[in-house]
């Protein structure tokens, strides 16, 4: 196979609740960390995803809640988008299966095999609500329990003895919509032959080059048990219609539709992209295509046997090159759990924690090959240890030298002893190792490795000492290029783990534009001689308390602070309002609390700043705001050097409407008091990382 695309996908997250933290091991973070590398190494790439909108569950959480399922999905469908976008997750595309183009790819999907002769319709008994006039899920059925008697037993396992139930076997069966007594019916469906195709699958599966253990593993297990057909339509009216006429009513199967929804963002995002037809090279071109799935374990029979299956029994679409499962990610030493809310919810967290955080820790623990387990007292231990002691202070170390001691220019390269050569060798390694980790989804082992090049380097510095050598110009210069050189390495290669740490390292190394944006095989070039450091540059990482994590640990098991899942609670009402304790400034109206919350405070760090010809007020300024740039004009110049605001983090407004001063644009204002007549930025009392929300 010659390689000439790459188009990877996660898992579509099931629109019926927020998602955790060890959703985001098993399908995103891995996924994402692979296609920024994949970029960065120039590959033509698309990374597809989208919600998972059909199906029972979400059905029943709209009854219990009193909504349509599509409303359930909408707001699910917000949440879990806004939360990966803030994580860092950067989709091409991310769709919805609810919308028009994915019912026509299914749709048209589904009438290719039936026209082959593919799908068998078989007969069977269901149980069907004469009340509400249909068959229902297993899981909107209760009766008594044939194995312990149990008198409210659901219809897919009694909560009681714990066993899993045959609904048509339960005792006194009944709706749980009407409470009606529930009837046998006969009902005919669509089947697919998975069996016939247990010859290919397996010579698929056996013919795949380095996949997981794990994931051979249980296909093998599948093929010793023997392949069996499996429904692709139900009786049920939430779902894409089964294209026959004389089938209302029925719709098809969500294990069915939902992987097909790949194909359907893929369309999508070549639409909006501007070339309709670019998605049939990504599906149709079965030699040079590299589809990968990024997946957790609990979805590998999908991927892995039959998805594969149908793409190849419908014959235009590609099959999986290789499906990466991962394993679960446990929490404190027990399995995520959503009703007991023993889980860290993706939303809330990123409100807490910068998203580097998060994806730090998280690959560093991902389970690639065996269950592992998030420990907050080990997340405390990582960051502060790895990210600020290793990575944060070679960075800090290196920078704050060379403003201090080369006048923050970055020096030439004098002799070179044997340490230097071998840092720097080791540097030139790193970019090709990380790599090679990467393609072999090695992705623990690749962050590893990029920190064991920290560790070398603040060991060099150590054993180099330059603060010894001031009066030695050539030879501190000559140890502080070194150092530099490898921090560009590391933040070329801390891009795809740490997208928003790699740029604002990128940043205090004097370089403009986006670090992702740079060559990956030129990871480790030189600085250039005589580039000039940004003037007092403030660390990239603040260490984590025990207060924090006392924090974090309470929050296990307590009530969720939005009920994602229960009834919508009616909105409290404000507290009667009291008299103001402190009378409001002369003069001044009071605001409301929501008024006051309704301007968004961000921090934001400068990353470069520039005086606007013929506007002798204004300073045009580039921020970082959490990994995202942003320009705003100040009217500061009169009291400022552009070159001392890089590098600091100043609080601005940040959903100020943009406005256009002197031919540019303003996006945002910061905050400043006057002090006799001269602004004096507001910042914070420590270091913290942009973007954090100011209260
Ligand atoms: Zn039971």
């Amino acid at each position: 196979m010659s390689i000439k695309r790459y188009l990877v996908t996660s898992a579509l997250p099931y629109a019926n609740g927020p998602i955790h933290i060890g959703h985001v091991a098993g399908a995103y973070l891995p996924a994402d960390i692979y296609v920024r590398y994949l970029r960065a190494k120039g590959r033509e790439v698309i990374y597809i995803c989208g919600s998972d909108e059909y199906g029972t569950a979400i059905t029943e959480t709209a009854r219990k809640l009193g909504q349509t399922p599509l409303e359930v999905a909408d707001r699910f469908h917000a949440v879990i988008r806004d939360g990966f976008a803030k994580l860092g997750i950067s989709f091409d595309n991310f769709s919805r299966t609810t919308r028009p183009v994915h019912t026509a790819i299914t749709q048209e999907f589904f009438l290719k095999l039936y026209h082959q002769g593919l799908l068998e319709t078989r007969t069977t008994e269901q149980l069907f609500d004469p009340e509400v006039g249909k068959f229902l899920a297993d899981r909107q059925i209760r009766g008594t329990c044939n194995y312990c008697g149990h008198l409210d037993a659901a219809g897919d396992q009694c909560e009681k003895c714990g066993k899993a139930i045959d609904p048509l076997e339960l005792i006194a069966p009944r709706s749980a919509l009407s409470g009606a007594a529930l009837e046998r019916r006969e009902t005919t469906h669509y089947y697919f032959p998975f069996e016939q195709f247990q010859p290919w699958l397996s010579d698929y599966i056996h013919s795949r080059e380095g996949w997981r253990p794990q994931v051979v593993g249980f296909c093998q297990g599948y093929f010793g048990e023997g392949l069996r057909a499996r429904p692709v339509t139900r009786d049920l009216d939430w779902g894409i219609p089964v294209p026959l006429p004389g089938h209302e009513g029925k719709v098809l199967y969500v294990w069915f539709d939902a992987p097909i929804g790949y194909i359907s963002s893929t369309k999508e995002w070549a639409e909006q992209s501007g070339q309709p037809e670019k998605w049939r090279e990504y599906w149709g071109d079965h030699e040079g295509t590299k589809l990968v799935h990024f997946i957790g374990k609990d979805n590998t029979i999908f991927h892995a046997l039959l998805f594969p299956a149908w793409c190849h029994a419908h014959g235009d679409y590609v099959v999986a090159t290789d499906v990466p499962a991962n394993e679960f990610l446990n929490l404190e030493g027990q399995k995520f759990s959503t009703s007991r809310n023993h889980a860290i919810w993706l939303h809330e967290v990123l409100e807490r924690w910068p998203a580097d955080y998060l994806r730090y820790y998280l690959a560093t623990i991902l389970p690639e090959t065996a269950d592992s387990d998030w420990k907050w007292a080990d997340f405390k231990e990582r960051i502060n240890s790895e990210l600020n002691d290793n990575l944060g202070n070679f960075a800090q170390r290196t920078v704050k030298f060379i403003a201090q001691y080369l006048d923050g220019q970055v020096p030439p390269l004098g002799p070179l002893t044997a340490a230097d050569q071998e840092l720097l060798d080791r540097t030139a390694a790193l970019a090709g190792e990380v790599g090679a980790l990467l393609e072999a989804y090695e992705f623990k082992r690749a962050i590893r490795h990029l920190f064991s090049l920290g560790t070398a380097a603040n060991g060099y510095f150590q054993q180099q000492q330059p603060w010894k050598l001031k009066a030695d110009r050539e030879r501190c210069g000559t140890v502080l290029a070194v150092c530099a050189q490898v921090c560009r390495a590391l933040a070329v290669c801390c891009a795809p783990f740490l997208p928003a740490a790699a740029q604002a390292l990128w940043c205090r190394l004097g370089q403009s534009g986006q670090v992702i944006d740079q060559p990956w095989d030129a990871a480790a070039a030189p600085l250039p001689v005589g580039q000039a450091l940004p003037p007092d540059p403030q660390p990239i990482f603040w260490k984590v308390s025990d207060e924090q994590i006392a924090a974090e640990v309470a929050r296990l098991g307590a009530p969720a602070p939005e009920p994602a899942m229960s009834e919508p609670t009616p909105a409290t009402p404000e507290p009667p309002a009291a008299p103001p304790a402190v009378a409001a400034p002369e003069g001044v109206a009071l605001v409301t609390y929501e008024q006051f919350r309704a301007t968004q405070l961000r921090t934001a760090t400068v990353t470069a700043a520039e005086r606007i010809p013929k506007a002798d007020k204004l300073l045009k300024l580039q921020l970082d705001v959490g990994g995202q740039p942003r320009q705003i004009l100040a009217g500061i110049a009169p009291w400022f050097e552009p070159e001392a605001l890089v590098g600091q983090t100043i609080i601005i407004v940040a959903n100020l409407e943009p406005r256009k001063l002197r031919g540019e644009v303003s996006e945002g204002m910061l905050l400043a008091a006057t002090a006799d007549d001269v602004p004096v930025l507001l910042t914070t009392a420590r270091p913290v990382p942009s973007g954090l929300e100011v209260r």
